[in-house]
C-alpha cells in the first residue's frame, strides 16, 4: 500500500531513503533547511572514503551489501560514482586493523611491507614501523555526483524537494510516515517530538593539498593502536589531488553555528601530508568543515517511533553506506522492518 512519506533532511541519507522509498511506489516530499547543494552540514564535497576495510566483520559486510547498491546507482544515473584504486591501512602489530574481519568477510588482502607500498604508490611514504593491509575494493566515491544521482533518481519516481523549507516541528507535517535524516539537527528536532538521539555533532577540519601524480592515488588510513578505528585518513580529490583528515579531531558544536576550519588542526594536518605524502604541496590549497553526527560507538540509529522514523547515520563514517541505509530506512518507512 503507498504511503505519503515526509523525508527531513536532502543530505545523502534523506536523498536516499527518498529515492528508495519513492522507487517501490510512495509519495514522498523531502524537506531542506538551506539550498539543495549547500554545505552546513555532512555530505557536501566532492569525495568520501568508500572501502571494505574495517576491523568490526558487521562493518565489512554492511559495505559489501552497499558496494553492488552503488554500481546500480552508477547504471541507473549513467554516472561513474566509485573510483576504486584501493586502500592502505597503516598497522604497526600483527592482527591489528582490519585483516581478521576482511579474511573472514571473505574479501580478498594483501600484506605490503613498506618497499612493497612505495613501488606500487610512489606518492606513498610509510610510517615508521608500520606495514600495510591492502584492499582493492576501496577508493573513494564522488560524493557530488552520488547526492545528484539519488536526487535525480527520487525526482524520476515523482519525489517532491521543497528546497529553504525548515521542519520546526515534526506535528506541522500531515504524511503519514516521517524519516527524520537531518544530520547534526536532529537531535533538537526530534527532542521536540519527545524521542532522545544519543548523539554529538562536533565539527571537522579538513584539508586539500595539491598532489599532482601519474599513479592513481589510493585512500589511506592509519589505524589508531588501541582505538575504534582510524586516526589520520587521506583520500583523491578530484580538484586538489589530496584530502587529509583527523578522524574526530572535531569539537562539539550547535549545528546553527557556522564553525571555521581549526587552525592548529590545518597546522598538523600540514605536517601530516609531508609525512605521508612527501610530494604533494605542504601547505593546503583549501580547508573546510563538515558536521559529524556521533554516537560513542560509531554505530547508526536507523529506529521506528510510531510514525517517525530515525535516521541518523554518521559518526564520520556513513557516506559509503547510503544506499544500504536508504533501503532500510524505506523498509522502516513501509512497516516491513
Ligand atoms: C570531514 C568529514 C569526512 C568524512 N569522511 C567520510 C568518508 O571518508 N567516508 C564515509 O563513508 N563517510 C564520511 N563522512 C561521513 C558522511 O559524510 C556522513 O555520514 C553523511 O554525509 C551524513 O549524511 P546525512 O544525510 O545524515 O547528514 P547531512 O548531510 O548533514 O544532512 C542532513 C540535512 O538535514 C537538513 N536539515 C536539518 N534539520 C532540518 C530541518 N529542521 N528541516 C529541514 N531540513 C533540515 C540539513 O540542512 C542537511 O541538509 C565524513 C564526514 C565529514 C564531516
Amino acid at each position: 500500500m503507498p504511503v505519503r512519506v515526509a523525508v527531513v533532511g536532502a543530505g545523502v541519507n534523506g536523498l536516499a531513503a527518498a529515492r528508495a522509498l519513492a522507487r517501490r511506489g510512495h509519495a514522498v516530499t523531502v524537506y531542506e533547511q538551506f539550498e539543495l547543494d549547500h554545505t552546513r552540514g555532512s555530505s557536501h564535497g566532492a569525495s568520501r572514503i568508500f572501502r571494505l576495510s574495517y576491523p568490526d566483520l558487521e562493518w565489512v559486510r554492511l559495505a559489501q551489501q552497499a558496494l553492488p547498491l552503488w554500481r546500480e546507482l552508477e547504471e541507473e544515473s549513467g554516472e561513474r560514482l566509485l573510483e576504486l584504486n584501493g586502500i592502505i591501512e597503516f598497522v604497526r602489530g600483527h592482527g591489528e586493523g582490519s585483516q581478521r574481519a576482511l579474511e573472514q568477510a571473505g574479501a580478498p588482502l594483501e600484506l605490503l611491507d613498506p618497499e612493497q607500498v612505495v613501488a606500487r604508490f610512489p606518492m606513498v611514504r610509510p610510517p615508521e614501523g608500520a606495514t600495510a593491509v591492502f584492499q582493492a575494493d576501496a577508493g573513494i566515491v564522488r560524493a557530488d555526483k552520488a547526492r545528484r544521482a539519488f536526487e535525480e533518481g527520487a525526482r524520476a519516481d515523482g519525489a517532491e524537494l521543497r528546497a529553504n523549507t525548515r521542519v520546526d516541528d515534526l506535528e506541522d507535517l500531515d504524511e503519514e510516515v516521517v524519516v527524520v535524516t537531518a544530520g547534526s539537527w536532529a537531535k533538537g528536532l526530534l527532542a521536540r517530538a519527545g524521542i532522545d538521539l544519543p548523539v554529538v555533532a562536533t565539527a571537522e577540519t579538513v584539508a586539500f593539498f595539491r598532489l599532482e601524480s601519474d599513479r592513481p592515488v589510493p585512500s589511506v588510513v592509519d589505524f589508531k593502536p588501541g582505538g575504534l578505528g582510524h586516526g589520520t585518513y587521506a583520500l583523491a580529490d578530484p580538484k586538489y589531488g589530496l584530502k587529509l583528515g583527523i578522524h574526530q579531531s572535531g569539537k562539539p558544536v550547535d549545528p546553527d553555528d557556522q564553525p571555521a576550519p581549526d587552525e592548529e588542526l590545518v597546522e598538523l594536518m600540514g605536517e601530516t601530508v609531508a609525512r605521508y605524502f612527501p610530494t604533494a604541496e605542504p601547505d593546503p590549497a583549501q580547508v573546510d568543515t563538515c558536521l559529524y553526527t556521533n554516537t560513542d560507538d560509531e554505530r547508526f540509529i536507523l529506529e521506528r517511533h510510531d510514525r517517525v522514523v530515525v535516521g541518523s547515520a554518521c559518526s564520520g563514517h556513513g557516506f559509503k553506506f547510503a544506499p544500504v541505509v536508504g533501503e532500510r530506512l524505506a523498509d522502516l518507512a513501509a512497516g516491513i522492518l
